[in-house]
Parts: C-alpha cells; structure tokens; sequence
C-alpha cells in the first residue's frame, strides 16, 4: 500500500510533463512510465514524492521509422517492441528474453529501463550497442547523450532531476550487422551475471562487444575486424577493469564467463555467416 498522499498528474506531451517538473524545484517528484520500479519503491516507502508524473497519455510510447534512425518512445512497453516491425532485430532479440511474465512485458517499458540504469537489466547494455542516442527534455532546453555516455554509474544517468527522456533514436544501419546476444544466468527467472551484445560487419567479423551485468554500467570494446579470436578476449578481458564479485559470481567468475560468451558469439556470427547451424 501507498501511505502517503501526494499529487498525481498526467501530462499530455513531454512538454508538460517538463514543465510540470521545473515547478517542482527540487522537490521529490517521481516520473511513472509502466510503475514496475516506481511504484513498489513507493509501496515500500522507499521513494516519497510529492508529486507523480504518469506519462501513460503524453504520446511518448511507440516505434517510428525516420530516414536513418528508428525512433522509440520512453514509453514503449516490450510487448510493443516485440510486434512492431520498425523495432531494430538487435533490440528484438533482446526483448524475446526478458523474463517477468506478461506483467512486466506488458507494463515494463524500455525509457523507465534506461532512466532507472539497473546495471543488470538488458536495456542499457542494448542502447550502447545499438549506439543509441538519448533525446533529454527539460523546460526550456532540450539535449541529446549518447547511450554511451548517458550510463554513469549504477542506477545513476545523466538525467537531471528537471529533465524526462523523450526519445530514443536508434541508427538504421544496425539492421546491415549481424549480431550475438546472450545472457549468463543461475535460474531462468534471475538476473544476468554477465550479458554479452556483439556486432559483426556484413562479412561475419565481430566489430564490437558489449560486456552487460558484470559491473556498474554496460561498457564496449570496438575491434578493427583484424583481431584473432585470442585477441579479440584479451580486449573484453582488458576492458573489464572491475567486474563485480557477488554473492552470485566473484569477479574472476565473471571475467572467465565473459571470455567463454564472447568466444561463443564470435563463432556463433560466423557460423551463421557460413549457413551453419550452432
Ligand atoms: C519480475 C521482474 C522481471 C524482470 N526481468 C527483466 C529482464 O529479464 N530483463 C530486464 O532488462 N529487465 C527486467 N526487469 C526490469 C524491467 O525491465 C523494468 O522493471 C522495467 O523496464 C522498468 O520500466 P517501467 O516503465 O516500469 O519503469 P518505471 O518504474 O515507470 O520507471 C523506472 C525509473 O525511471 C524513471 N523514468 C521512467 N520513465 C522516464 C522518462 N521518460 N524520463 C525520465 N525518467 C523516467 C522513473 O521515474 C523511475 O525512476 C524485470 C522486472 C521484474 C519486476
């Protein structure tokens, strides 16, 4: 239950919704996009604010097609990622394994994944690999970050407390790569102790490796496409400065599970290359 009473409003554009913000000058306002980190935070008196923003009618759910960017609306559930046929197949695939049931697929939507940064979530990971960018709206100003640098720390972004996210623009090129994406986890319903997004050229090379849930935020390691395998884990292993150790996997756990991903993807691009199956 919610024991405490506060203001509730629902914007109907980002506009609104940062200038509704800018009002509150610093006092605690929670921005609510499908509520599925929100809203336990708030039943568990863990956040108090005085005034919750819904943005379920300000516009901002849904996938577009531009002419070099696919665009995502913050509020875009993953059940809308799934079935529209502009969503990147990268993100696709990312989607197909989130777990959480139909609740979470259908509540859960990718900007409050983003905005809320939990290091072990997918989302972020999958943003910098797609080299997303991140449209900022505030009041009177508007931004854009790149994924790669929207990701500060663990649950912490760029995102000041007056700006909302917007939008997320995707480059259409990714659609010319082919790609690996896998998740290590203990049981099929926990999280990921480490995520590995790759890249590869149209020629099956591997060109970028995303290391997800081994650390605060999701990092990358761009190759030339020269790199012999060996090569290319000496570069996640060199990257991977400090993976965290857990009650679920020690740090030398999670290098040597990153190494065995990434070594898994590389062949698994290039067997599809060759019509083989894995
Ligand atoms: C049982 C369960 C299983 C899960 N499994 C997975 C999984 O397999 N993979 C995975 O990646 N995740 C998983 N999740 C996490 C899930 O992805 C997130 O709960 C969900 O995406 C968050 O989105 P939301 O819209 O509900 O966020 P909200 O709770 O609405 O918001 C989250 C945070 O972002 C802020 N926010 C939201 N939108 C904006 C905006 N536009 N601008 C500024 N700030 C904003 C909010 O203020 C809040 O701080 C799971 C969660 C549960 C409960």
């Amino acid at each position: 239950m919610i024991a405490h009473r506060f203001k509730y409003s629902c914007p109907r554009s980002a506009e609104e919704a940062a200038a509704e913000l800018a009002q509150m000058e610093g006092e605690e306002t929670a921005i609510i996009s499908g509520g599925t980190w929100v809203v336990p935070e708030m039943s568990h008196h863990l956040r108090r604010p005085k005034l919750v923003i819904d943005l379920k009618l300000a516009g901002l759910a849904g996938v577009s097609a531009e002419a070099d960017a696919v665009v995502i609306g913050p509020a875009t559930t993953y059940t809308q990622l799934a079935h529209s046929k502009h969503t990147p197949n990268f993100l696709k695939k990312v989607v197909a394994g989130i777990t959480g049931g139909s609740q979470i697929r259908n509540r859960g939507t990718i900007g409050g994944s983003a905005c809320y940064a939990n290091p072990a979530s997918d989302i972020p990971g999958a943003l910098v690999t797609m080299k997303a960018s991140l449209h900022l709206r505030a009041h009177s100003s508007t931004r854009i970050v790149e994924a790669a640098d929207f990701f500060l720390d663990a649950n912490v972004t760029l995102l000041e407390p007056d700006e909302i996210l917007e939008s997320i623009s995707i480059p259409s090129t990714n659609d010319e790569n082919l790609f690996s994406y896998a998740k290590f986890k203990t049981a099929q319903g926990s999280w990921p102790i480490v995520t590995i997004g790759c890249i590869a050229s149209e020629d099956g090379v591997a060109r970028r490796v995303i290391v997800g849930g081994a650390g605060a935020i999701p990092f990358a390691v761009d190759l030339d496409g020269q790199e012999s395998e060996d090569e290319v884990l000496q570069r996640v292993h060199a990257a991977m400065r400090q993976p965290w150790s857990d009650v679920f996997a020690t740090a030398d756990t999670r290098r040597h599970i990153a190494g065995v991903m990434t070594q898994r993807a590389v062949r698994e691009i290039a067997a599809a290359k060759n019509g083989e199956k894995s």
